[in-house]
């Protein structure tokens, strides 16, 4: 991979700060150098706990602001912060995001010529580094280790510390080897990192990497800019197109399953307007990295991909999240969706799904090679994914409630609080259902079975003798679309199971006699017709808006062209020059002189004296 070319900065804030007297308080370091008036949630008190020595292990969600519990610390104290991360790829971006704000970062991979990683070391052993990124592979490293003996070291950080965990879907075995920074570094505070909320996650992250003396902080993990919505499947594609519509001009992610799909999805949205490229692991990987690279400069791109991209990926303004399968588990829905909204606008995500879905996961997880106990629990896993499709309250409060965390409900930005769903009592349907079920056998899949209840002479209802049946035609009073509906519920609440040993014959569970013997009352959730399943559009734009008013887009639209001029000539993505955020505030609050853009929320000492000058003239001309 070549190296952009290197431009080393005219100023360093971090040498205002500290050579020239200034001080080292977070604070004052967090205003001057990244521009922001005020630390948000707990960044404080994680970042006054790694300055004063302490391990920390940190769980908050995406966009809640982790990397400067990390950074502010490593400017703090002496020495040069080391920063541990997975992803090659994207440290080139995030060295250069730092860069931009004056800080003097590197990058130590095998990307580098000898030269460029002789500089490194020559930089770090000058204490004229403050934070190096380096993959885990090479810090236990003998080379590595005996360099940074001799150097200074601020803190070891541990960013996307997950991958460390087995249990989680990102697991790399160089990170288990991490704990031995703790015997050969004892003095050294050390921060771990993730946006990965599970108890079980978070106890092998403490024990793997010797963090049992460390300070966790935890938030909530809600996202509330986000807006959820699942639908159910019909025409996924038509489907899809109409909740793009309403993204034309928007950067965001759409996931599939398979390879195919992703390139067959990519190929169809080009072909109805919307740019789009693919991304998976079987590509030709400088096609993918490309891919990538577009993705993270470019504007108004979708990314088809599978779940193969998206760790790290900072990208502050990803839109939207659609999924057109479901994803592994609760856990992977969120981490997927909460790729979206980093910079804490209005977001949406978006997933169609269908009783195929459902049967296709079961199918993978009871034909895998893993052993009788993990996939009892990748089982239960997927049961509560379903669940949770299937809600007909809020959602948001389901998927929290998923993580342990209390939601009151009514969040007023999930598609059942916007629009909420009627119920129906369906007792008398699911007793018909499970009757069928038991009737023919459990030896048929849902087709068939819904044949029967309707009804359907054809030559398998002959075959089989079921036209016979008391049950057949049974259920002819409620349209078959219910009936798949009906299934898909009982599914998702384990009254009936797929067997794919008996090529997806349905099961009844333990839980269906209850209903049987009128024990106990089913409610199902009313399936919304076409027409009105997608949120009101009106709404949903109002909530984009994000405050810019008409009069305050054109001069927005402006400074985006400023800004992608910039970033194009630097070669970076345009959000490392400006976030949108800090671009609304200019174009609403429009400040015209250097003192002035100082005060609005991103514009830092360095970023000041860089573009200070080239937005001032934008904001100028619309005077
Ligand atoms: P995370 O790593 O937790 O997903 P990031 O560190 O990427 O989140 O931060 C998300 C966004 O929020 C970034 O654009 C970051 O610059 C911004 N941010 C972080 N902390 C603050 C703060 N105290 N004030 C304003 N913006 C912040
Ligand atoms: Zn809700």
């Amino acid at each position: 991979m070549s190296q952009p070319q290197r431009q080393e900065p005219k100023f360093s804030a971090t040498e205002a700060l500290f050579d020239r007297g200034g001080s080292k308080n977070p604070l004052d370091i967090l205003r001057r150098v990244y521009g922001y008036p005020a630390f948000r949630g707990k960044q404080q008190q994680v970042v006054d706990h790694v300055v004063s020595g302490g391990d920390a292990v940190v769980l908050f969600p995406t966009g809640a602001g982790k990397s400067l519990c990390f950074q502010i610390p490593a400017l703090c104290r002496d020495g040069v912060g080391i920063v541990v991360s997975p992803l090659i790829a994207l440290m080139r971006d995030q060295v250069e995001a730092l860069k931009q704000l004056g800080i003097r970062a590197a990058a130590l991979n095998s990307s580098l010529s000898r030269e460029e990683a002789g500089d490194v070391y020559r930089a770090m052993s000058n204490g004229t580094l403050d934070l190096l990124y380096v993959t885990p592979e090479r810090i236990l490293t003998d080379g590595f280790s005996q360099m940074i003996a001799k150097a200074k070291i601020a803190l070891f950080a541990i960013d996307e510390a997950h991958c460390v965990s087995q249990w989680g879907h990102d697991f790399r075995p160089e990170y288990r080897d991490l704990g031995k920074l703790a015997e050969l570094f004892p003095d050294v505070p050390r921060i771990a990192l993730t946006a990965t909320a599970d108890p079980h996650t978070r106890d092998d992250i403490i024990e793997r990497l010797a963090l049992d003396n460390a300070a966790v902080f935890t938030t909530s993990f809600d996202r509330p800019n986000i807006t959820y919505e699942i639908v159910e499947r019909d025409q996924p594609r038509q489907q899809l197109l109409r909740f793009l519509d309403g993204h034309r001009g928007d950067s965001g992610i759409v996931y599939c399953l398979s390879r195919a799909k992703v390139e067959e999805t990519a190929e169809w949205l080009n072909g109805q307007g919307i740019r789009a490229l693919a991304y998976h692991a079987g590509m030709d990987r400088a096609l993918r990295d490309a891919n990538q690279d577009a993705f993270l400069k470019e504007e108004d791109l979708c990314l088809v991909a599978t779940v193969a991209f998206g760790m790290g990926i900072d990208k502050p303004n990803v839109r939207y999240v659609a999924h057109l399968d479901l994803p592994g588990s609760v856990e992977a829905y969120y981490q997927e969706t909460g790729r979206a909204g980093r910079d804490g606008l209005p977001s949406e995500v978006w997933m169609a799904y269908g009783m195929s879905d459902a049967i296709q996961r079961r199918r993978m997880i009871d034909e895998g090679t893993a052993g009788e106990e993990i996939k009892r629990v990748e089982r239960a896993k997927l049961n509560a994914l379903l669940a949770i499709c299937e809600t007909a309250g809020c959602r948001r409060q389901a998927i929290l409630g998923h993580f342990g965390e209390a939601h009151a409900g009514g969040c007023g930005n999930c598609d059942t609080c916007l629009k909420p769903v009627e119920t129906w009592d369906g007792t008398e349907a699911a007793i018909k259902a499970l009757a069928a079920i038991y009737r023919t056998g459990e030896r048929f899949g849902t087709g068939h079975v819904i044949d029967v209840l309707m009804g359907t002479v054809n030559e398998k209802t002959q075959r089989f003798g079921h036209v016979n049946m008391p049950v057949f035609g049974a259920g002819s009073d409620i349209p078959s679309r219910t009936w798949q509906s009906v299934f898909r519920q009982l599914l998702a609440s384990g009254f009936i199971s797929v067997d794919h040993t008996a090529f997806g014959a349905l099961k009844l569970e333990p839980e269906a006699r209850a209903v049987f013997k009128h024990e106990r009352q089913v409610f199902f959730r009313k399936d919304r017709p076409e027409a009105g399943r997608r949120l009101k559009k009106a709404a949903r734009m109002e909530k984009r808006a994000s405050g810019l008013s008409g009069e305050a887009q054109p001069l927005f639209e402006a400074l985006r062209a400023e800004r992608t001029k910039i970033a194009k000539t630097l070669g970076v993505p345009p959000y490392v020059v400006f976030p949108d955020t800090t671009l609304i505030a200019f174009a609403t609050e429009r400040p015209t002189s250097r003192d002035a853009l100082l005060g609005v929320s991103g514009v830092g000492q360095a970023k000041l004296e860089r573009y200070g000058d080239a937005f001032l003239k934008v904001i100028k001309a619309f005077e």
